[in-house]
């Protein structure tokens, strides 16, 4: 592969919930790569059809036809539990199926070829990153193994576990994961030259996710995280969805008619919004048209800049008070801040970047990077970076990355103790030592909460475990120290030591309950790779049939134009009709066979050419 100085091509891979984008470091500069459609960033949508499965602009393309078998939003399920209410809050928005499956993951329910299957969300995800692999061997003409994938800041430990298996599933290795803010200050940074130091302001509101950062850049290739503050749930998607809302009451309204439960036409009238919404970013007013929507009816409906303002001016309001919460965190003044950098496909709305004009007293916006592109060209300068591929642009970056929410485990009376706070600069490690609560207290369940609220069954839990084996001793004298360690790809450990006897015993997230297991991520490899051979083998089938029709269709010209001696024209419109007729039968055939009738196509027609 040439121009790949220093080893092995590293990608950088934005994997979005609704769009996701590939770059990688070539010639000196950052690329950021074009899809087979000739897109820069690809939806983050994977379908299932009778014949094929599709992922990416193929996938989006045909959802409002097959809206139960196309899955997207996979990100804002990816690491939970079926149960969370906010789960269950988003499966009902969702056309397709989604179950719970063993240790209360949720699994997505197709129809695929025939046959329901089922998938975890971590291997839906690993289409979505195969391609975004795809799509960068493509363009460098080679494979790639390594990738820096970028997660929101506020992805809690399962979430962050759970996106790396995906990538695992999907072939690759991690080389790092970082923050998408930071991916996206780093974007600003290499642009800017390091230009010397300043505090900066990552305001990404994405499809699904939104996020707050607050970096200081020291010119140096420094960057340093003050503060995360953001809503794993808050994106344009929800703007779609109460814009559809709002369209159904419409509907009701002038025709007595109930859309809802109706996924096709929820799905074309989502579709139509969306398109409608990015209108609204340029002109004042659009409206919403969709042929017949239901029961024969057309739906057409004006809908102004104002009105969607309106319908979502919680939405926005709710970024303003995460803002807040940022540099309160940060222990930052507005006026503090030196630049404000607009991520995210979201932030075109004109609404926000007023409300964020008039939060910074006036201040101008950083437009100066591509919001779609940001986060994936800082996750590429990243894994360059880490792969070796050193530069006078970009000589070392260091990153030093927060944990954005707070760690520790359940102490007696159900409340938190924290042990790591939210905002906690990483890698690091913290002990702490705790004591028994009843006398010849022989062992004690370690519960490792994530979140910030008081009462510790409110936060997230991140899993348990039991340390058993303490020496007898009255309450409040047998000591335990825990130790809470988090990585650089801020992934925790956490181990439990009876000081007395020096016995511990550790959890990582990684043999938590709830996710996958080493053996399940490989069954999931395998089942990736025969998917990528099926992908493959339909391909080549349709490209075979594809080559038969084009071969048919010019034997049928030539007969038009007399080019068939007479005396053969019986066995060449014979072969034709035999060869037609089979190709209309089905899908059945292997590419060999496709061939084999091309081959006898093409011997019967040359013994008749003159
Ligand atoms: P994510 O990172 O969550 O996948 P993106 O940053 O790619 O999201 O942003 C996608 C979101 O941005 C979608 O909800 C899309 O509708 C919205 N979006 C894109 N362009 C515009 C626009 N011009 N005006 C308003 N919203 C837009
Ligand atoms: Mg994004």
């Amino acid at each position: 592969m040439e121009g790949w100085e220093g080893g092995e091509p590293a990608i950088g891979i934005d994997l979005g919930t609704t769009y996701s984008c590939v770059a990688v470091w070539k010639h000196d500069r950052i690329e950021i790569i074009t899809n087979d459609q000739g897109n820069r960033t690809t939806p983050s949508c994977v379908a299932f059809t009778d014949v094929e499965r599709l992922i990416g602009d193929g996938a989006k393309n045909q959802i409002a036809r097959n809206p139960a078998n196309t899955v997207f939003n996979a990100k804002r399920l990816i690491g939970r539990r079926f149960s969370e209410v906010m789960v269950q809050e988003d499966i009902k928005l969702m056309p397709f199926r989604v179950i719970q499956g063993p240790s209360d993951m949720p699994k997505v329910v197709v129809t695929h070829k025939g046959l329901e299957q089922q998938f975890s969300i971590e291997e839906i995800s690993s289409m979505v990153l195969a391609k975004m692999k795809e799509i960068a061997e493509a363009y460098i003409g080679g494979t790639v193994k390594n990738a820096v994938i970028t997660v929101p800041a506020y992805f809690n430990d399962c979430q962050r576990q759970a996106t790396k298996d995906a990538a695992t599933i999907a072939g690759l290795n991690v080389v790092r994961m970082i923050n998408e803010p930071t991916a996206a200050a780093i974007a600003y940074g290499v642009d800017n030259k390091f230009g010397g130091k300043k505090n900066v302001l990552i305001f990404d509101l994405g499809g699904g996710t939104f996020d707050v950062s607050i970096l200081t850049i020291d010119g140096e290739g420094k960057f340093e995280v003050k503060a995360v503050a953001g809503d794993t749930h808050l994106g344009g998607e929800d703007f779609d969805n109460r814009m559809v809302n709002y369209c159904v009451e419409d509907f009701k309204k002038k025709w007595n008619k109930d859309l809802t439960g109706n996924e096709r036409a929820l799905g074309r009238l989502k579709v139509a919004c969306e398109k409608a919404k990015r209108i609204l970013s340029y002109d004042t007013q659009t409206s919403v048209e969709l042929e017949v929507l239901l029961d024969g009816i057309d739906f057409s409906m004006k809908i102004t800049r104002a009105k969607f303002e309106e319908l979502n001016m919680s939405f926005f309001t709710k970024c303003i008070k995460q803002l807040e919460a940022c540099l309160a965190d940060a222990n930052m003044k507005k006026g503090s801040v030196d630049e404000v950098i607009l991520v995210g496909g979201s932030t075109r709305i004109q609404k926000i970047q007023r409300m964020l004009h008039e939060f910074f007293d006036g201040k101008e916006l950083c437009k100066s990077i591509n919001p779609d592109e940001a986060v994936a060209y800082g996750a590429a300068v990243m894994a360059a970076n880490l792969c070796g591929q050193t530069t006078k642009m970009i000589k070392e970056l260091v990153l030093l990355d927060v944990t954005p929410l707070s760690l520790g485990k359940e102490i007696i009376g159900e409340r938190m103790q924290v042990v790591i706070p939210r905002n906690t600069p990483i890698p690091t490690k913290k002990t702490m030592n705790f004591v028994t609560t009843a006398d010849n207290q022989s062992s004690t369940d370690i519960m490792v909460y994530q979140g910030e609220r008081t009462r510790s069954t409110d936060n997230f839990l991140l899993g348990s475990f039991e340390i058993s084996g303490i020496p007898p001793a009255p309450k409040g004298v047998a000591v335990l120290e825990d130790c809470f360690e988090i990585d650089v790809n801020g992934i925790l450990t956490v181990t439990s030591k009876v000081v007395s006897t020096g016995k511990t015993k550790s959890l990582t997230v990684t043999n938590l309950s709830g996710r996958l297991s080493k053996r399940q991520i490989k069954k999931m490899v395998k089942a990736a790779e025969k998917f990528k051979l099926e992908d493959q083998e339909f391909k080549r089938k349709a490209e075979a049939c594809n080559a038969l029709e084009d071969y048919i269709y010019d034997l049928k010209n030539k007969i038009k134009r007399n080019d068939i001696p007479p005396k053969d024209l019986k066995n060449v419109q014979h072969a034709i009709d035999d060869t037609e007729e089979w190709l209309s039968t089905g899908n059945v055939a292997s590419v060999d066979e496709i061939e084999r009738k091309k081959e006898i196509l093409e011997f019967i027609s040359r013994l008749a050419i003159f």
